[in-house]
């Protein structure tokens, strides 16, 4: 997936290159830079003191030396100071610039901590955005897998208001849809004296004869099958609902995918084969990036096999996102990571 929001030590991470968020000496210090030093040994030290340090916004590559990354790119990003002191624009120049030099050396994995989000107090939700911004900006152009990487406890603090709307509606509707009266019944079963017992009984006794005759009908009703037939009829699949949307919708199959979060090789292979079964995930990422109604969204993850569930939290969250209209991929994904679910685009 291009663009992926994961938690964990960026130190540990296997990646071509992982960023550290580095101060102008570039000699080492505390937070992630600190980390970063331990895990690379004494010899990043020794190549850091002949950069002649750094610039606020601007970004200086070393070897990755003890680490499992091939390379360290150095980056130094801005103090917060209240945010009316260009912190914006240089936070941003700093990820423009790990990325054109993680580019320039050939990199095919990256992984960003949230530059200045620790003691250099850049509110971290706002940071996030700001890494967001400018690594989507970037994939829009060029083919790279890119981490955020997120430490445990920062990720409470990337609240957001759309993660506060889901939330509420995962509430209503998870809590609704999982009052069951079967199940009510049963439990007042235990308990005979409870009122509406006998009640729930006699509705799922009619409930299960109204759904035998409607079976038998419709074996009545229907004409003898042939399976050969209902074969040669066989409905248009998911690939080719995808790339019929994509051409309704005028775009060009790099747009859709890049906006899906799925990178080109995957497309080709569900271009190429009309009969791909993509993953739930990586269905309803195409549903977003051709930003269809809900009843095509659903359609077009039947032909892939799956439904939206409202037993599903992932289900719900997406649901919410389309009936609102939201159809930014990236900010899903990011509520969904909050919420500890898998994110969408695999
Ligand atoms: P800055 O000085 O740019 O604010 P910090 O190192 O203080 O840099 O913090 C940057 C971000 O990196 C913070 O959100 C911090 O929690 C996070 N961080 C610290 N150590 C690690 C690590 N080992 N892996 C990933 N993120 C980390």
């Amino acid at each position: 997936m291009p663009l992926e929001i994961v938690r964990n030590d960026i130190t540990r991470m296997e990646v071509d290159a992982i960023v550290n968020a580095a101060n102008n000496a570039l000699l080492g210090g505390g937070g992630v830079d600190g980390a970063i030093h331990r895990a690379a040994g004494p010899k990043l030290l020794e190549e850091c003191r002949t950069l002649n340090g750094c610039e606020t916004g601007k970004a200086k590559i070393t070897k990755g030396y003890d680490l499992p990354a091939k390379y360290v790119i150095h980056t130094v990003g801005p103090v917060w100071h209240g945010g009316g002191e260009g912190e914006r624009t240089l936070l941003s120049s700093c990820y423009r610039e790990s990325l054109a030099l993680a580019k320039a050396y050939d990199c095919e994995t990256v992984a960003f901590p949230l530059i200045s989000s620790g003691v250099y107090g850049y509110p971290k939700a706002e940071a996030m955005q700001v890494a967001v911004d400018e690594i989507s900006r970037f994939l829009m152009e060029n083919d790279m897998t890119v981490y955020i990487v997120v430490f445990t406890r920062d990720a409470v603090e990337l609240g957001g208001k759309l993660f506060k709307e889901v939330t509420a509606y995962i509430d209503d509707v998870y809590v609704a849809d999982h009052y069951d009266p079967y199940r009510e019944a049963q439990r007042s079963e235990s308990f005979p004296a409870a009122a509406g017992n006998g009640l729930f009984r006699r509705a799922h006794r009619e409930d299960t004869a109204r759904n035998e005759t409607i079976f038998r009908q419709t074996e009545m009703a229907a004409p003898k099958a042939n399976l050969e037939d209902m074969l040669s009829q066989i409905d248009e699949g998911f690939s080719q609902m995808l790339l019929r949307k994509i051409d309704e919708k005028g775009m060009r199959d790099a747009d859709c995918y890049k906006r899906a979060n799925v990178d080109r090789r995957l497309f080709n292979k569900i271009k190429n084969n009309p009969a791909y079964r993509p993953s739930k995930q990586t269905a309803l990422a195409f549903a977003i990036a051709l930003e269809l109604p809900m009843l095509e969204a659903k359609e077009l993850l039947m032909k892939a096999g799956y439904a939206l569930s409202h037993s599903n939290r992932e289900d719900i969250v997406v649901e919410y996102c389309i009936m609102t209209g939201n159809y930014n991929l990236i900010e899903i994904n990011q509520v969904l990571f909050r919420l500890d679910l898998q994110p969408l685009g695999y």
